[in-house]
C-alpha cells in the first residue's frame, strides 16, 4: 500500500476534529535538531536556570503510587495555607487545565473563554476535546476588559485568567477577579492560572477560595521551583470541585519519583532555595529590562511580575536569526494578538543574561537590522 493510501485510511479513521489539530509547538520542539543541546542557551520557555539536586528511593518502585500522594498534598496545602481537601496534584499545571475542560465542557457543545494575548494551552486543551474557544482581548494596558468578559455570562463553562500573565508579566487586580467571579457565580468556573505567582506572591488569589465556590487556582513546580522536567502542578479549589476533577484524572498520574522529589522541594530547605532563586531572578530581570530599553529601537512591553521580559523591535526576525546563530534561544511572541514584533526573553543566570545583552548590543551596533 502506498503512503498516500495509508494516510487516507488513517485520516478517515481519525476523529474529525483531531485531523484538524497540529501537534503543540513547544519552545523545545521548535528548536529540536538545531544543534547539540549542551551548546544552546535556552531562554525561551520560562524555565529556571537553577537546577536543584535530588535523590530518589527506588525501593518502592515495584508498587503503583498513590493517586494523590499524601506527603505531596499535605506539603503543598501547607505551603499555600489551604486544606489538603482543597489541593489536587497533577502532571504539570497543563493537566489541571485539561481536567477542567474535560470535567466541565461537553464536546461539540460547550465553550471556554480566554483573554489573549495569553498562555496557549487553554485554547489547545479545548480544541483537543472539541470544545469551543471564545476570546476577550485584554485592554491596551493588558488589564481585563471586564464589560466584554461579562458579556459571555451563560455562553461559556470556564473563564481562564492568567495572573501574572504569560507573556506580558502583568497581574490582574483582585477587584477585577472578584467582579468576574461574581458575574459567573453558579454559571461557570473561573480559573486563575498562577504559574508565576512566586514572582509576585502578594497578589495570590488563594484568600478568595473560601468565599467563591467557582474559583479554581492553578500552580506549578515548573517555574520558580526550577522543576519543569518533573511535570508536577497543583489545582487549588473547593473540595467539591477537587472531588469532581478526581473523577476524570488518571488512576496513577503522579509517578513515585515525582512525588518524592516534589515533597523534598516543598520542605523548608527547598522553599528557601526557591525564594532565594526568585530574588536573584527578580534583580536580574530589573537590570536586564533597564539595559534593554536603551538599545536600538527596543520598546519594553508589559510588567515585571514573572521571570521574563517582553519587548518589541521592528527587527525581530533578524534579531531572532542572529541570536539563534549565536546559540541563544528566546521566544517569538509576534503571532499573538496585539503582540506584533514582540519577543520574549526568559531570565537566565547572570552569565547567560550578560551574554545575551552583549549579543543584542552587538546586533544593533553592527547595523544588522
Ligand atoms: C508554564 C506554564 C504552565 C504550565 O506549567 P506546567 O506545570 O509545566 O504544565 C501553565 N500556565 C502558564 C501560564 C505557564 O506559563
Amino acid at each position: 500500500m502506498s503512503a498516500k493510501e495509508s494516510r487516507n485510511w488513517l485520516s478517515d479513521l481519525t476523529v474529525e476534529h483531531v485531523n484538524a489539530l497540529t501537534p503543540y509547538e513547544s519552545a523545545r520542539r521548535l528548536f529540536a535538531g538545531s544543534g547539540a543541546d549542551a551548546e544552546q542557551v535556552w531562554l525561551n520557555a520560562n524555565e529556571s536556570p537553577f537546577a536543584g539536586e535530588y535523590a530518589v528511593d527506588s525501593s518502592v518502585f515495584n508498587r503503583y503510587p498513590d493517586c494523590q500522594p499524601d506527603t505531596v498534598i499535605k506539603a503543598y496545602a501547607k505551603y499555600a495555607s489551604l486544606q489538603a481537601s482543597q489541593t489536587l496534584v497533577t502532571r504539570g499545571a497543563d493537566e489541571g487545565i485539561e481536567l477542567i475542560v474535560r470535567a466541565f465542557c461537553e464536546a461539540g457543545k460547550d465553550s471556554i473563554l480566554i483573554c489573549p494575548p495569553t498562555y496557549g494551552m487553554y485554547a489547545i486543551s479545548a480544541q483537543t476535546f472539541n470544545v469551543g474557544v471564545h476570546r476577550s482581548l485584554l485592554n491596551n494596558d493588558f488589564s481585563l476588559n471586564i464589560p466584554d468578559i461579562l458579556s459571555y455570562v451563560s455562553k461559556v463553562k470556564a473563564v481562564f485568567i492568567c495572573s501574572p500573565n504569560n507573556p506580558t508579566g502583568t497581574s490582574v487586580s483582585q477587584r477585577d477577579i472578584v467582579e468576574v467571579l461574581e458575574a459567573f457565580k453558579d454559571q461557570a468556573i473561573v480559573v486563575v492560572d498562577e504559574a508565576y505567582i512566586e514572582f509576585d506572591i502578594a497578589q495570590t488569589q488563594t484568600d478568595l477560595l473560601g468565599k467563591y465556590e467557582n474559583l479554581v487556582i492553578l500552580r506549578t513546580l515548573s517555574k520558580a521551583f526550577a522543576l519543569a522536567g518533573l511535570r508536577c502542578g497543583f489545582t487549588l479549589a473547593s473540595s467539591d470541585i477537587i472531588q469532581t476533577l478526581l473523577k476524570v484524572i488518571a488512576p496513577y498520574p503522579i509517578p513515585a519519583p515525582v512525588a518524592q522529589i516534589a515533597s523534598k522541594a516543598l520542605e523548608n530547605q527547598g522553599l528557601a532555595k526557591m525564594r532565594n532563586d526568585v530574588e536573584v531572578l527578580k534583580a536580574e530581570l530589573i537590570s536586564l529590562r533597564t539595559t534593554l530599553a536603551d538599545i536600538g529601537d527596543i520598546q519594553i512591553i508589559g510588567d515585571t511580575n514573572a521571570n521574563f521580559v517582553l519587548f518589541r523591535t521592528q527587527s525581530k526576525t533578524e534579531l531572532m536569526a542572529y541570536l539563534v546563530k549565536h546559540k541563544m534561544l528566546i521566544r517569538d511572541q509576534s503571532k499573538q494578538i496585539n503582540l506584533q514584533n514582540c519577543l520574549r526573553i526568559t531570565i537566565g543566570n547572570p552569565a547567560q543574561n550578560k551574554t545575551l545583552l552583549a549579543l543584542i548590543k552587538a546586533f544593533f551596533a553592527d547595523g544588522n537590522q
